[in-house]
């Protein structure tokens, strides 16, 4: 075998390495060697793979090392919660459009860890909501119930028949409200229905 130091094949494969081996497989990763890098390693995904690029001259030691580095940052990155507050006023702005006509102009809509006993509050004299941290991780519709539940509240504050007729045209509310339910039955004490 005519290779150099470098070489990956003529290091041993030890059962040590095992859980790092499968995990490279499982990820379907591809190391793209570049020569025109000189320090720089980045990773993306695509298609199902992830592309880890490296310099050409890093050792087969330094390449796992720097995989595993960037496997563990695209997972991070990916695990972070689905909605920072910008992405939820889009979703505001949009729900808002296609429920209530648009005629629901919240000033901010933001993520809060601090509300434990509602899943969303609005202060409409401020036209500002917050939703509970506790709502990331759950289905979209649920999100977007609860969402539209407190943009609602914008226009019609109390839990009349005027407000529940806003909420008519979304498809899932019944749904959603089912979902919640089953999350209070199954964790007590228990956050209430929003607002
Ligand atoms: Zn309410």
């Amino acid at each position: 075998m005519a290779a150099g130091p470098e070489h990956r094949s003529a290091a041993p494969r030890r059962p040590v390495l095992a859980a790092a081996q499968s995990r490279l497989s499982a990820q379907n990763v591809e190391v793209r060697r570049s020569a025109r890098r000189s320090r720089t390693v980045s990773a993306y995904r695509e298609d199902g793979r992830t592309i880890v690029l490296i310099p050409a001259r890093m050792t087969a030691a330094e390449e796992k090392r720097w995989v595993e580095r960037m496997l563990d940052r695209l997972d991070a990155r990916e695990s972070r919660p689905v909605r920072g507050d910008e992405e939820l006023s889009a979703r505001a702005c949009e729900l808002s459009r296609k429920y209530l006509g648009g005629r629901a102009e919240p000033r901010s809509v933001r993520w809060v860890t601090n509300q434990n006993t509602r899943w969303g509050s609005c202060t409409p004299s401020e036209r500002t909501i917050r939703l509970s941290h506790r709502l990331q991780g759950m289905p979209d519709y649920v999100v977007d119930y609860v969402l539209l539940h407190e943009l609602a509240h914008l226009l019609e504050p109390d839990h009349g028949s005027r407000f529940w007729a806003l909420l008519d045209a979304y498809p899932r509310t019944e749904r959603a409200r089912g979902y919640l339910e089953g999350v209070v039955a199954a964790r007590l004490p228990s956050p209430r229905e929003s607002h």
